[in-house]
């Protein structure tokens, strides 16, 4: 039985969809385990809803009284919760925040950890980790020694317990960190996150210039809830903001659908969408390497098949 603590996300006083699966993914876990409990540690002031946290699969939900984050703050606070509670596990989302807060807590912990995780499970008494090594190519099983293990979930891989119950809620002190966030200089636009969202438009130098953007723009809002992503070739050419970078230097995305227009498919960029559940790839080159990964494959010029694309499919929605 692994009692499981969840550190939760949060961004502009919400809590992101990304801790809902972590917690999900815990609630599974210590299920597996043979009934462990399942807490949820928000480091900072929150509002949150215990049914909501009750339902996605936290027992109880312990919320800090800091007023802003601070990474080795929020680290130290979850290594203190965890000394308190005899948790057996300590979960992170694989987000940008999350793997900040991975080895610190790791290191607190004075233990391993697994980031990236896709999969979990429980054997001979362990939680075992699966995630991807060598850039996709592979999967590994990892077990960690030790009376704790630590390790982070990414995103669209689990989903929250969808269970009927209510979490008990608490509050604990926050550890004062040396480093505080006064602000992050978020992205522009209303479109989700390309890391959490479960339909992904990613655009490549075949898209031949920064205009041409509005052709992507216009598939990505045929699609309900769809992120705009990009090729570094695109943002280092200052076509696209870092914040939308898919790969190996920027993030890694697991939705349902990955459309990937005028990308070439190099290994660095598969890195970071290679788990995707459906891969559509259009290219003019019939030979590009991202048709190996892909589902389903367009051959021809993005310029005449995005419109075309971009109005079926916004046939079929309507
Ligand atoms: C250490 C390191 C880290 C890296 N990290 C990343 C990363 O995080 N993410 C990432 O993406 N890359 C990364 N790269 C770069 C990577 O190696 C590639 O250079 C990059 O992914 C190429 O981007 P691209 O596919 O947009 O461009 P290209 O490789 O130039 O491909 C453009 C594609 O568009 C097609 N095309 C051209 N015109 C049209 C048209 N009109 N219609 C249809 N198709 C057309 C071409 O056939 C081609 O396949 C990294 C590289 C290194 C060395």
């Amino acid at each position: 039985m692994t009692d499981i603590l969840v550190v939760l996300e949060t961004r502009d006083g919400a809590l992101r969809n990304a801790s809902l699966e972590a917690v999900g993914a815990a609630r599974a876990a210590a299920d597996a385990s043979g009934g462990g409990k399942v807490t949820a540690l928000a480091t900072e002031q929150i509002e949150l809803d215990a049914a909501i946290l009750g339902s996605a699969g936290a027992d109880e939900v312990v919320i800090a009284d800091s007023k802003a984050h601070s990474p080795d703050g929020a680290a130290a606070t979850a290594v203190r919760v965890a000394g308190e509670t005899g948790t057996g596990a300590v979960f992170v989302s694989a987000t940008v925040r999350g793997r900040d807060l991975l080895g610190r807590i790791a290191a607190g912990l004075d233990t391993g950890f697994a980031a990236d995780c896709t999969a979990v499970d429980f054997a001979d008494g362990s939680l075992v980790f699966t995630r991807p090594v060598y850039a996709g190519k592979a999967q590994i099983r990892v077990k960690i020694n030790g009376p704790v293990v630590v390790a982070s979930m990414r995103s669209n891989h689990f989903g929250p317990a969808d269970r009927e119950a209510s979490a008990e809620m608490n509050t604990t002190s926050a550890e004062i960190g040396k480093a505080q966030v006064t602000s992050i200089a978020g992205k522009s636009g209303s479109r989700p996150d390309v890391a959490e969202a479960a339909r992904v438009v990613s655009g490549g130098r075949g898209l031949g210039s920064a205009e041409n953007w509005h052709l992507l723009e216009s598939l990505a809002d045929a699609l309900p809830g769809a992120a705009l992503g990009a090729s570094r070739a695109v943002v280092d050419s200052g076509w696209r903001p870092h914040s939308e970078q898919v790969g190996q230097t920027g993030k890694t995305v697991s939705p349902e659908l990955y459309i990937a227009v005028g990308i070439s498919g190099a290994i660095q960029h598969l890195a970071g969408m290679s788990s995707s559940k459906v891969i559509v790839a259009i290219n003019k080159d019939g030979e590009a390497p991202i048709f190996q990964q892909a589902t389903y494959g367009i051959v021809g010029d993005v310029n005449e098949i995005l419109p075309v694309l971009t109005e079926a499919i916004q046939a079929t929605v309507d």
